[in-house]
């Protein structure tokens, strides 16, 4: 049996940066990885690579394009007659990039020395795990030795009852990645950050898009000014968004698929050519045998672990979606590289108050830190600064010209409690605010530092301007 200092299981942002960080600190390092792509051979990357974040944002980019040709290029005195989309080129393109990206994972296992064992890990104790091959391979399980476990298995789409996955009419976040066609009339089930997403995406390429959200709120985890402004923005886009709506039953043949639904206007059906059920998703410990090797799992599934990611069981650690916390692809790897060095005995460090958020939509939602409702609900007392982008100059420059960023701070002390950003680009801008919060800095902090001009994150000082009312440019 071959001894590791640490094995990974699950090779997605959180498993193959942990991995590639445990090598970098002399640590003898196995990554086991079962992921099989649509030929049948394993992949690292895991969901953010294969079927989340990069193949998401490719289509987000590609769709942009064309909205950009078709409604704005004439603005910008670009005459373009009747563009066309070519879906099988825009999916080739985006298998393209999910590949190239895979194999540079594989090829930083190689240059960092990371065994990759291709199959499904199973703990058998706190110091041993079986590998199984999969897919086309039928060669026998075999064990591993391990100093250090870390379990990075991350999560996989929720489902419903009343809308089963079919993987034709009814689809997960992954078959909507895939469509081979425009749907004319297409449903979704979920006004979250993939529903809003995806379905940005088949709406700026001509579907008829009606979102279904079970609570009477849009966005609710979101700052109640920015998601009402960006609520409106995306029902102007074309976004049907229905809010207080239950989706009681569907049913499909192999044309369409009804569904069923229950809103304050009472019962009502409507008809589609598909439909995406994203309704959130699950921590994935399946065939783990987390149970049997005594790590304890949560009511909903959560891998339970401590602040530094330790489980009950000495020596296992679990990071990244199967655990706490949100289910985001950089949270995921700093809580990797976290592991990874206290497992080498450095002091680690991952700080949960400083996590970004994006909702890649048109503007972009960004956001670090509290929200102006959970400060109100704290009892916190606080300053408030606020710049529209319609009075940035560079976004001007742009076209564009919705969206605000706000900046919250601490009533007394002036610390950066929150920054909201509905902006182009917000998914750049949010570092800087980031890095702001993570130094613990003031609104003062980022007034008084000098930002390029013409940039939008010019809009980002005028906002710390604007908490001491002194905005110079609204
Ligand atoms: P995963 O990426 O899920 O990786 C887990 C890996 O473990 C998988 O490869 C799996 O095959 C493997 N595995 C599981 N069990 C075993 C086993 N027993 N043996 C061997 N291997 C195993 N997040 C962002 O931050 N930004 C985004 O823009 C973003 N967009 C997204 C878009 C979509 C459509 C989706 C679905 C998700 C998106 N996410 C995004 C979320 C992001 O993908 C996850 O938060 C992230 O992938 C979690 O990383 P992880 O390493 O914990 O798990
Ligand atoms: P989500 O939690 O963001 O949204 C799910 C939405 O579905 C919620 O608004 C919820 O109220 C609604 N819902 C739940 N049950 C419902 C029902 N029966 N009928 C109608 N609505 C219902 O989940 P998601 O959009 O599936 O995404 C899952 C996770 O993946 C996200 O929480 C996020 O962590 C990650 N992700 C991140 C990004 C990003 O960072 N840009 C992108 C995609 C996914």
């Amino acid at each position: 049996m071959k001894n590791y200092d640490v094995v990974v299981i699950g090779g997605g942002p959180g498993g193959y940066v942990a991995a590639i960080r445990c090598a970098q600190l002399g640590l003898s390092t196995a990554c086991v990885e079962s992921w099989l792509d649509d030929e049948k051979q394993v992949v690292l990357g895991g969901t953010c690579l294969n079927v989340g974040c990069i193949p998401s944002k490719a289509l987000l980019d590609s769709s942009h394009h064309f909205s950009f040709i078709k409604n704005e290029a004439k603005e910008h005195g670009i005459n373009v007659s009747s563009p066309a989309m070519d879906i099988h080129r825009m999916i080739e393109r985006k298998k393209n990039i999910v590949s190239t990206l895979t194999q540079g994972i594989a090829g930083l296992f190689k240059k960092n020395k990371v065994d990759w064992l291709k199959g499904h890990g199973k703990l058998i104790s706190n110091s041993q795990i079986e590998v199984q091959a999969v897919g086309d391979d039928s060669s026998e399980a075999y064990q591993v030795g391990a100093g250090h476990i870390i379990i990075a298995t991350g999560s996989v789409p929720m489902s419903i009852p009343p809308a089963q996955v079919d993987n034709e009419m009814i689809v997960d976040s992954t078959g909507a990645l895939a469509f081979t066609d425009v749907p004319k009339r297409l449903g979704v089930i979920g006004a979250g950050v993939i529903g809003l997403e995806l379905g940005s995406v088949w709406n700026r390429l001509g579907a008829e898009v009606v979102i279904f959200e079970a609570l009477d709120e849009f966005l609710a985890p979101v700052d109640r000014q920015l998601a009402k402004e960006a609520e409106k923005l995306l029902r102007n886009q074309g976004l049907d968004i229905r809010l207080g709506a239950k989706v009681t039953g569907t049913g499909c043949n192999n044309r369409e698929v009804s569904v069923t639904y229950e809103d304050a206007e009472g019962k009502q059906q409507i008809v589609f050519d598909k439909l995406i059920v994203a309704v959130g998703r699950k921590p994935n410990t399946a065939g783990l045998g987390a149970n049997d090797a005594g790590v304890e799992l949560d009511q909903r599934g959560f891998i339970v672990v401590d602040e530094n990611c330790q489980t009950g069981l000495e020596n296992v650690y679990a990071i990244g979606d199967v655990v706490r916390g949100p289910m985001l692809a950089h949270k995921a790897s700093e809580e990797g590289v976290a592991v990874a060095e206290r497992i080498a005995g450095q002091k680690s460090h991952m700080n949960y108050d400083a996590i970004p958020w994006v909702i890649y939509t048109w503007p972009e939602i960004a956001w670090v830190g509290k929200t102006e409702q959970e400060l109100k609900a704290a009892g916190i007392d606080f300053k408030r600064g606020s710049f529209p982008i319609a009075a940035s100059g560079r976004a001007r420059a742009m076209g564009e010209v919705n969206g605000v960023i706000k900046m919250l701070s601490d009533a007394s002390s002036d610390r950066i409690l929150g920054i909201h950003i509905l902006a182009p680009n917000a998914s750049e801008l949010i570092s800087e605010a980031v890095l702001a919060v993570e130094f613990d800095g003031s609104s003062e902090d980022i007034a008084r530092t000098i930002h390029a001009h013409p940039t939008l994150a010019e809009a980002l000082h005028e906002a710390a301007l604007a908490v001491d009312k002194r905005a110079i440019h609204f």
